[in-house]
């Protein structure tokens, strides 16, 4: 049968591996419960928070050096022990630094969808969280056949000069958006806006990427 003792803090009998020692040497048990013991020297350490943090100041002041001796001493001697748990911990803060979750090296090159060529990341456009779609020489072949299909959704009865206007008026930050899309899908279905200036908005860089030419009924 397990010792027991009864905790002179909380009154409750709990076994003899609940309470600490209180003379080693002389085999003597505490007569309150590591529960109640570490409660009263936390409610005492709360009250008495002003007195302890004037003396650890005093004895600071009085024992500079040789607290400074002893804390460089301790390091010396545990160097690689500190080292090695200042490794563990920045393995833990930056694992993404450090490869996936699965423990694997990112990529360092992707195959452009257009191209079909495995190329480095510096090849493709930065974007805001990630990389372009298509590598920087696919994108900009894209820009132009863009080009093109405004072109050919412009009317020759709009007013040009209209459109020019709203590009130059364009406000920093901003990209001029075609509200319904010159290609694009709504609901599912392909749409293609005409390049008039009433089809044209202003829209902050964020939210026009977002947008991604696919938008709802609702939208609009
Ligand atoms: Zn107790
Ligand atoms: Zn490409």
């Amino acid at each position: 049968m397990q010792a027991k003792r009864s905790c002179c803090s909380c009154k409750t009998v709990k076994p003899i591996t609940d309470f600490g020692n209180r003379c080693k040497k002389r085999g003597l048990i505490s007569s309150t419960c590591r529960a109640c013991n570490s409660a009263n020297a936390k409610a005492w350490r709360e009250k008495n928070k002003e007195e302890i943090k004037r003396k650890k100041a005093a004895n600071y002041e009085g024992n500079k050096e040789a607290i400074k001796a002893n804390i460089a001493a301790y390091r010396e001697a545990n160097k690689e022990r500190i080292a090695a748990m200042r490794r563990a911990r920045y393995e833990v803060k930056y694992a993404h630094r450090l490869g996936n979750k699965n423990g694997k090296v990112p990529c360092k090159t992707k195959i452009c969808p257009a191209c079909g060529i495995d190329k480095l990341r510096k090849e493709y456009f930065k974007k805001l969280t990630s990389i372009s779609y298509l590598c920087k020489v696919c994108t900009n072949l894209h820009a132009v056949d863009r080009n093109r299909k405004v072109r050919n959704r412009t009317p020759p009865w709009c007013d040009k000069a209209e459109i020019a206007k709203i590009y130059r008026n364009r406000p920093e930050g901003y990209h001029v958006d075609h509200i319904v899309p010159v290609l694009g899908i709504i609901d599912g279905r392909p749409v293609s806006g005409l390049h008039v200036p009433w089809n044209l908005q202003y829209l902050s860089a964020t939210d026009n990427l977002s947008k991604q030419n696919r938008i709802t009924e609702s939208d609009l």
